[in-house]
């Protein structure tokens, strides 16, 4: 219904059917559209974002303009400005500011409401409403109108009031009318909450009549705006009037349910379903939070690395984990997580670090868990030795109970109460029709069977990423692959790697039962060796302690990992394919192997002459720059490509993945000198476009070579959106982000490629 706007206009009334938002704000626009539809709507005009600019410029209101529609406001209600007639005065913004502006009501005379326009413009540039839009992103630049607007009376005997209600129940998305209603009374009686309010059936057996025509006309609106309304109304003397109507605010379980049923219900379209829910409400769905967090004070934060709540006793270590949870949920505080606390992690209900960040150890295993987890708890002081967590002055001992919140990052003295997660029919029928839109596929990453049994119930294509250095993390895998490592000679090393190969071969069985035919990708050993000889291990032995210095690295994340460890020992990928090779003569299996940290194709084609005769697709990790720059010749010798973001982005950062989060990024974050943390949102510009230049030449290369990408960003809706430009077939992410991504990956495909890969800086 939008029409040009007509030269020099600045003031439009309500029944003009002219509903430009950029010109009107939400608010105004959403009067006009309730005029035009025949609701019951106190008269008004709105003084437009035009006249916002102008009057900021020259300090003029468009002082005829005004006295026009208000002329017409007296004819229309047969009143007078002070004689019957008082308006109120609101602004309206084209992007939703609640409660940051002024509101200025009861004007009864024409000197009040020139004064009252000014200061509603004037509050766009309160210091709160400047600090709300610095808070959200939004311009400074866009300015607000100002709607002035009849004021109707609720509070004029027993026969009014005013009430607020959503068309649907927002905490449940239950189809009937949410609300309350306070007779005698006017808005701000319920929003002071000095009298309490009855719930909307109470309106419906007073005033039957009234609540009918509420109903049919708050209905009308949500199939016209076809979303779920938030709305305000008043009753003055059994007149019923619709003050306001905006989209409702709803949790995650309503959002779903919403969307859905309103789809069912043929209000919407399937594409509009998808995208009338955040991928942040799908992630809600599926963890435990606290039951209304507000009432509660952290007693610390740190970061929010895995999501979801969950309360438990402090314990130290990962024997006193093991056992302890025997008894009931543990939460594992360390000062920072090795590869060692896998045992620990795995037994507790929950993790709490002090140093780490996001792509930290603890934060990726508990998120593939779907553990909650808060690490880079900076102001935690954890004494393991001495069994204490200090914060401050408080102090929390072994047994003290802690609930840890992973969504919010705050830690909590006590147990809390939490609501669970449970996933529903909705759901479900959701992220099915996100199946069948989106174009990017999506897998998980998993490493052991019970992870493979989450991922294939949160709907995964397939296993992208099985890191095989849990494998070697058991007492018996880790005492062989030792044994390896400090072997002398050939037949020691033989035998270790025997065992080794033993080993593994039942991890594999039992991981491929579970996979009952769906693909997987076995990434090869990837850490280094050292890292099985702990200095914490004191073996009082002179020959391993000198392998251990020998081995020692002062940069082992940079040094001999990866293919370059399978470059000079190429027994232990040739092991760890054995071992694939004896699982799959029992239990049928879709297996590839991928080599991790390839840099050239003369990497590839070495390890391939020692592995090739397994017959399985073997593929490389594009985690390093030069892999990206020579995607070309790799794509033309490996059968596929997994991007690694997580290293990559280090590369392209030169950042420390361990220790970035937990120095200078907070600051840069803080200070806005980067938007977002690189290694929880893909930075479009640098690694999106190495990626981009990589897809480019693997694809000239080598037509149909599949490309996935299997680093943390793969489950993360921003991300997802980038990647699904740079035309990757697939992501691979934790279970618990796999409805998320199926989810981000379909609204990636409405939304098209949107320029996140601009050419400009
Ligand atoms: C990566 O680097 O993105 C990756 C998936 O491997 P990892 O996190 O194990 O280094
Ligand atoms: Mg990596």
């Amino acid at each position: 219904m939008a029409e040009s706007q007509p030269e020099a206009r600045q003031v439009y009334g309500f029944g003009e059917g002219f509903e430009d938002r950029n010109q009107l704000g939400n608010k105004g626009a959403n009067l006009v559209t309730m005029t035009r539809l025949g609701l019951p709507v106190p008269p008004g005009f709105v003084v437009s974002i035009d006249a916002f600019h102008r009057f900021a410029d020259t300090g003029e209101l468009p002082g005829s303009d005004i006295d026009r529609e208000l002329a017409l406001l007296e004819s229309t209600t047969g009143r007078s400005l002070g004689n019957g007639l008082s308006v109120s005065v609101r602004s309206s913004g084209p992007v939703s500011m609640p409660g940051m502006m002024d509101t200025v009501l009861n004007v009864a005379d024409r000197e009040t409401l020139l004064r009252s326009i000014r200061d509603i413009l004037g509050s766009w540039n309160v210091d709160r409403a400047i600090a709300y839009r610095d808070l959200n992103g939004i311009s400074h630049d866009l300015g607000t109108a100002a709607v002035v607007q009849a004021m109707v009376m609720g509070n004029v005997g027993a026969n009014s009031g005013t009430g607020v209600l959503f068309t649907r129940d927002p905490n449940t998305g239950e189809d009937e009318l949410f609300g309350e209603y306070l007779a005698n009374a006017q808005g701000e009686d319920i929003v002071s909450g000095t009298r309490t309010p009855e719930p909307l059936s109470w309106l419906a057996e007073q005033q039957p009549d009234v609540y009918a025509e509420l109903y049919r006309h708050v209905k009308d609106l949500e199939a016209y705006f076809r979303d779920m309304q938030d709305i305000e109304f008043t009753v003055e003397e059994g007149t019923l009037y619709i003050l306001q109507t905006r989209s409702g605010k709803r949790t995650g379980q309503a959002a779903v349910r919403i969307a859905v049923e309103m789809m069912r219900e043929g209000l919407i379209r399937r594409d509009e379903a998808l995208m009338n829910v955040t991928p942040d409400q799908v992630r809600s769905f599926l963890h435990s939070r606290i039951d209304r967090p507000e009432r509660f004070l952290p007693v610390l934060s740190g970061l929010a690395a895995a999501p979801g709540a969950v309360s438990g006793r402090i314990v130290f270590d990962n024997a006193d984990a093991r056992n302890q949870a025997q008894r009931g949920p543990i939460i594992l505080v360390r000062p920072e997580t090795i590869p060692d606390d896998i045992q620990g992690i795995a037994a507790a209900a929950g993790v709490l670090t002090a140093r780490g960040g996001l792509s930290s150890h603890a934060a990726i295993v508990t998120r593939a868990m779907g553990k909650p987890c808060v690490c880079g708890a900076e102001d935690a002081d954890v004494d393991p030795v001495n069994g204490v967590l200090r914060v401050g002055d408080a102090e929390f001992k072994r047994g003290d109970v802690i609930t840890v919140d992973g969504t919010s990052g705050h830690i909590y003295s006590g147990e809390l109460p939490l609501i669970s997660g449970e996933p529903t029919g909705e759901l479900e029928e959701l992220l099915e029709i996100a199946d069948g839109v989106r174009r990017l596929g999506v897998w998980a990453n998993a490493d052991t069977p019970e992870m493979v049994a989450l991922a294939q119930g949160f709907g995964a294509e397939g296993i992208g990423l099985l890191r095989t250095e849990r494998q070697f993390s058991s007492p018996e895998s880790l005492a062989a692959i030792r044994r390896f490592i400090l072997s002398d000679t050939d037949a020691e090393r033989t035998e270790a790697l025997g065992d080794l190969r033993n080993l593994q071969r039942e991890d594999f069985i039992k991981i491929f039962r579970q996979l009952d035919g769906m693909p997987v990708i076995v990434r090869l050993l990837d850490i280094p060796l050292h890292e099985f000889l702990p200095e914490s291990m004191v073996t009082g032995d002179a020959r391993s302690e000198h392998r251990r210095e020998e081995l020692a690295e002062i940069n082992p994340m940079m040094g001999h990992r990866g293919v370059r460890l399978a470059i000079s020992f190429p027994e232990l990928y040739r092991m760890q394919v054995d071992a694939i090779q004896d699982a799959k003569a029992l239990v049928d299996a879709r297996v590839s192997v991928m080599i991790p940290q390839v840099i050239t194709r003369q990497e590839a084609i070495e390890i391939k002459s020692h592995i090739n005769h397994s017959g399985l697709r073997i593929g490389v990790m594009i985690e390093t720059v030069r892999a990206c720059m020579r995607a070309g010749r790799l794509a033309e010798t490996v059968d596929f490509f997994s991007f690694g973001t997580n290293d990559l982005t280090q590369a392209v950062f030169s950042f420390s993945r361990e220790d970035a989060e937990k120095e200078f990024l907070t600051t840069y974050l803080d200070k806005g000198v980067l938007e977002d943390n690189p290694f929880e949102v893909l930075d479009a510009k640098g690694v999106g476009r190495l990626m981009d230049t990589a897809v480019y030449w693997a694809r000239r290369a080598s037509p149909t070579i599949e490309m996935g990408v299997c680093g943390e960003h793969g489950g993360e809706p921003r991300s997802i959106a980038i990647l699904h430009a740079v035309g990757v077939n697939y992501v691979s992410c934790s279970p618990f982000r796999v409805p998320v991504a199926r989810l981000a990956a379909a609204q990636a495909t409405i939304q098209g490629d949107v320029g996140l890969l601009a050419t400009t800086a």
